[in-house]
């Protein structure tokens, strides 16, 4: 086994982390204050070849793998959780499925702006009532002779909204399944289409400039041409793209960790407390080293994952190990972090109080700790 990284790789860590230094350490406070997504950040990302990585050169990406991708995404996320959220919801959903199941004539026009940060996407499954059980969504798109007529509403939308947001890919009811399964298809949907509107911008507790909305579909019409490979394996399309994007959110919550780990680190060595630094306290070393063990242990698990899917393996167990265990580390990590912090650490002014409100986001989002802890037990153990 080889574990360390290739010279792109490393290229892509580095690029990342003084782009992350220069441009976005600097405002990350500022955009959780003012909720303001930073457009002229995401050019700059797309202009250094940041958002299309694993995307062919010919579609305007980097051509390069997806663990590069996900170093990137960690990165990203170090620097701030806003901007790594909407850096993976566009790569490792829209684009992926774009990418994977698309025709030559979608991937021209939908995938290169994406993947050049020209535009951002979206994938739209939530509805109020299927969250978990996805199966559950109730939006339908029927065939009218050459369009598509879509009605329905999906909630906590990732992306849509934003003022270079090009386009949903939604998934929706086309017909009826086999046994007692709907058939579910994926559809493009572009900003500004008639009968496709945004609805409320929801008001988070974190990730506060990437943007989440309501979409409502009132007999929204779309060629017939935007529907995504096969409209008969929908549902496997999007179920093959959420083990990608649980890479995605893995690395979300390695990099919210590590940068819980720099802060807590940094803060422990300068504050004095009975004549010494408290990282000479024992208390305080055994939180540190926990975290450093923790990040390092998950880090080993959303590689694998990565490298995995890099080399046609199966990855569903590794990127389902990877997204339990890395949200559960950032967690443990901001809880230890605010503990060294004290009484400081519950103060605006210190980015652990940002941090422990980011963080509860990872247990949740593209499936919950507990429904992946289910697919272990269903897919993995077979019970
Ligand atoms: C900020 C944000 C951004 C999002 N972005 C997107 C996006 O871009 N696209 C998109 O499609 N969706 C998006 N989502 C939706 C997200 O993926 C869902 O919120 C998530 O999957 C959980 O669904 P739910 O909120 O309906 O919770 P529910 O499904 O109602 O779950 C509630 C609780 O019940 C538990 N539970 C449910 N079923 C079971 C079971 N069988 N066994 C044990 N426990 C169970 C859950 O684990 C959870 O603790 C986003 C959500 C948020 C908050």
């Amino acid at each position: 086994m080889d574990f360390t990284l290739t010279t792109e790789q490393k290229m892509i860590q580095d690029l990342c982390r003084n782009f992350v230094k220069n441009e976005i350490a600097p405002i990350a406070e500022e955009m959780d204050k003012t909720g303001q997504f930073p457009y002229e950040v995401w050019k700059k990302m797309g202009d250094l070849g940041i958002i299309g990585i694993p995307i062919p050169e010919g579609y305007g990406g980097g051509e390069l793998d997806w663990l590069s991708m996900i170093i990137a995404i960690e990165e990203i996320s170090r620097g701030d959780a806003s901007l790594g959220a909407s850096l993976l919801a566009t790569v490792t959903l829209p684009m992926n499925l774009i990418h994977t199941f698309g025709t030559e004539e979608q991937k021209q026009q939908w995938l290169i702006p994406l993947a050049t940060g020209e535009k951002i996407g979206a994938f739209g499954l939530t509805e109020s009532q299927a969250g978990s059980d996805a199966s559950a969504i109730q939006t339908k798109a029927v065939l009218d002779g050459k369009e598509w007529v879509i009605n329905g509403t999906k909630q906590f939308i990732t992306n849509a909204g934003l003022k270079h947001n090009s386009l949903v890919v939604i998934a929706a009811v086309t017909g009826e399944g086999e046994g007692p399964r709907k058939k579910i298809s994926n559809i493009i949907v572009p900003t500004g289409v008639g009968g496709y509107n945004f609805g409320q911008r929801y008001n988070k507790m974190g990730r506060r400039a990437s943007e989440t909305r309501e979409l409502i579909f009132d007999d929204c019409r779309v060629p017939k041409e935007n529907i995504l490979g096969n409209p008969d394996k929908g549902y496997a399309q999007f179920l093959m793209t959420l083990q990608t994007s649980r890479i995605g959110f893995a690395a979300h919550s390695l990099g919210l960790s590590q940068a819980i780990f720099d802060v807590s680190l940094s803060y422990a060595k300068e504050r004095e407390q009975f004549g010494r630094s408290i990282s000479k306290f024992q208390a305080i070393q055994f939180k540190l080293a926990d975290m450093l063990m923790e990040i390092e242990l998950a880090r080993l698990m959303v590689y694998k994952a990565a490298w995995q899917k890099d080399n046609g393996e199966n990855y569903f167990t590794t990127s389902t190990f990877g997204k339990i265990f890395a949200a559960e580390t950032a967690k443990r990590c901001a809880d230890r972090g605010v503990q060294i912090h004290g009484g400081y650490g519950l103060m605006d002014e210190y980015p652990i109080s940002r941090y422990w409100r980011e963080v509860k986001f990872e247990e949740i989002l593209d499936g919950t700790s507990e429904i992946q802890r289910l697919n272990i037990a269903k897919r993995v153990l077979k019970l």
